[in-house]
């Protein structure tokens, strides 16, 4: 009989969706470019074996898929995905469908979506372990396309209180935009644990077998997600060669693929205040300059970085945590509320955060009270729905005290500094951008708006 389903590209991420898909029961053809990989994969799949076809050209990929043919391409983002549409396409027949399940740049989706019939891009997240036994799945394209492959792909997505993480999120490029937001979020939300680390680290002395265990107590509280626990996990780990911590021996140099940069980019071309993700983004990008960094620690000395005993508490900063957290998907889902408007989408908020809820990276208990918050109120900044505006109001003081103890002693904590400064921003009915209109009117005559009268237009009298 004819396979449900052909997967091109057996890497890291194709191979275990491959198994995933084999294990659902559903019949696999499997094509890769080199081809004793397939091979060697199927050699590896076990029992799965018998559900998996593997191909070693296109045509007998096609040929042993059943019509209307589904297939996902599993390659690196970028030209190789046009290569491989271009020579697929010739195989191919009205009504068969193409998935894109890597990292693609939305817009790179859009223009696909538009010029290939069929076409659809899928946002893939949890790593190669979600890929195996349950990815998160943001899906793009035409919705007739999108419930072809949609019993294949709930099939093998995580699930949430039975319900699978896998959901259409819009036309053209929505699934790309949501998963390189997701990815945004996953940066900040990195980045955050990072300066937590850094501060217990430089700040309060602690080793990592002594920071360890206060993040699996706050994985036991609101903070609760995967990344929290893997920083546990992490931080108790051991370097098998040197018995050191496996911390401590890691060059603190951060590397990066792009969405982070991407869902920064695009949030400027949306005019969408994301400050925390930015922040994030860029001290990956501060994190590469190591020599600049050396020379900067030669030529200033290093900033004295730690706390006076009793100057914070690890209250204080599982607080910072918690309101940082908040804020930063309050601009992502901001983000995602402007983007949906200017592309016209339709995006659905609260199905964003419960296709996220299990099995992709930023999965945590949150991202729940953030679906029914998003369902209340779609468009509403989620810093205002009563369970988080009742959030910070208890983890204000937790975040103002870390950010601003932190800055006082020198140990950098950019993301929580930019998530405070966006909280005081947006709880501020007259702020000083007065000033900038009249610089604006000074120096360009763009005039401005007044308090007392209506209108637009108005100009100073700058002598
Ligand atoms: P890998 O590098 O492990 O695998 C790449 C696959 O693409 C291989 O099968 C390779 O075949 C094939 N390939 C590479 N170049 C070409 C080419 N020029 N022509 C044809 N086939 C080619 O990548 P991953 O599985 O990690 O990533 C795949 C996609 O999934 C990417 O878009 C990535 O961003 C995304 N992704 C990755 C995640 C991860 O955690 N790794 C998570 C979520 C998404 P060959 O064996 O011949 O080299």
């Amino acid at each position: 009989g004819h396979s449900d389903i052909g997967l091109i590209g057996l890497g890291t991420m194709g191979a275990m969706l491959a198994l995933n898909i084999a294990e659902k029961g559903f019949a696999i053809s499997v094509y890769n470019r080199t081809a004793s990989v397939t091979d060697e994969f199927v050699t590896q799949a076990g029992d799965l074996a018998a559900r998996i076809t593997p191909t070693k050209e296109f045509a007998a990929l096609v040929g042993s898929i059943a019509r209307p043919r589904k297939i996902i391409l599993m390659v690196p983002a970028g030209p190789v995905v046009d290569q491989q549409i271009a020579e697929l396409t010739p195989f191919l027949e009205d009504g068969d469908i193409i998935i894109d399940a890597g990292n693609a740049n939305f817009h790179d989706t859009e223009r696909r979506a538009a010029e290939v019939p069929g076409f659809i891009g899928i946002g893939v997240s949890g790593g190669a372990e979600g890929a195996r036994h349950g990815p998160s799945i943001m899906g793009g394209g035409s919705l007739k396309a999108w419930s072809l492959v949609a019993p294949v792909l709930e099939a093998i997505a995580a699930r949430y209180d039975g319900q699978p993480c896998a959901s259409w999120m819009g036309p053209g490029g929505a699934g790309h935009f949501v998963k390189t937001v997701h990815n945004g979020i996953e940066y900040a939300d990195m980045q955050l644990i990072a300066e937590a680390y850094g501060v217990m680290r430089d700040g309060m002395g602690m080793t990592s077998a002594g920071i360890a265990p206060v993040f699996e107590g706050w994985n036991a509280g609101r903070l609760r997600s995967y990344l929290i626990e893997i920083s546990a996990q992490i931080a108790a780990a051991q370097d098998a060669e040197s018995g050191a911590s496996m911390l401590d021996v890691i060059l603190d140099r951060a590397g990066q693929k792009g969405t982070g940069r991407w869902t920064a980019i695009e949030a400027q071309h949306l005019g969408a205040p994301i400050p925390v993700i930015e922040a994030a983004v860029a001290a990956r990008n501060i994190s590469a300059k190591l020599e600049e960094r050396h020379a900067g620690q030669a030529r200033f000395g290093a900033s004295p970085k730690a706390l006076p005993e009793g100057a914070l508490t690890l209250e204080d900063l599982e607080s910072a945590l918690i309101a940082g957290k908040i804020i930063c998907y309050a601009q992502g889902f901001d983000l995602l509320n402007a983007a949906s408007g200017a592309f016209d989408w339709g995006l659905t908020m609260p199905a964003i955060a419960e296709v996220w809820r299990a099995g992709c990276i930023i999965r945590s208990a949150m991202l729940d009270d953030m679906a029914a918050a998003l369902r209340e109120a779609p468009a509403r900044n989620l810093m205002q729905a009563p369970v988080f505006a009742g959030l910070l109001r208890t983890h204000e003081a937790g975040l103002r005290k870390t950010a601003s103890v932190a800055m006082t002693h020198g140990l950098p904590v950019p993301a929580l500094t930019a998530a405070l400064a966006y909280f005081d921003m947006m709880r501020t009915a007259r702020g000083t951008a007065n000033m900038i209109q009249a610089q604006r009117d000074f120096f360009g005559e763009h005039g401005f708006e007044r308090l007392d009268r209506a209108g637009s237009g108005f100009h100073g009298d700058w002598g």
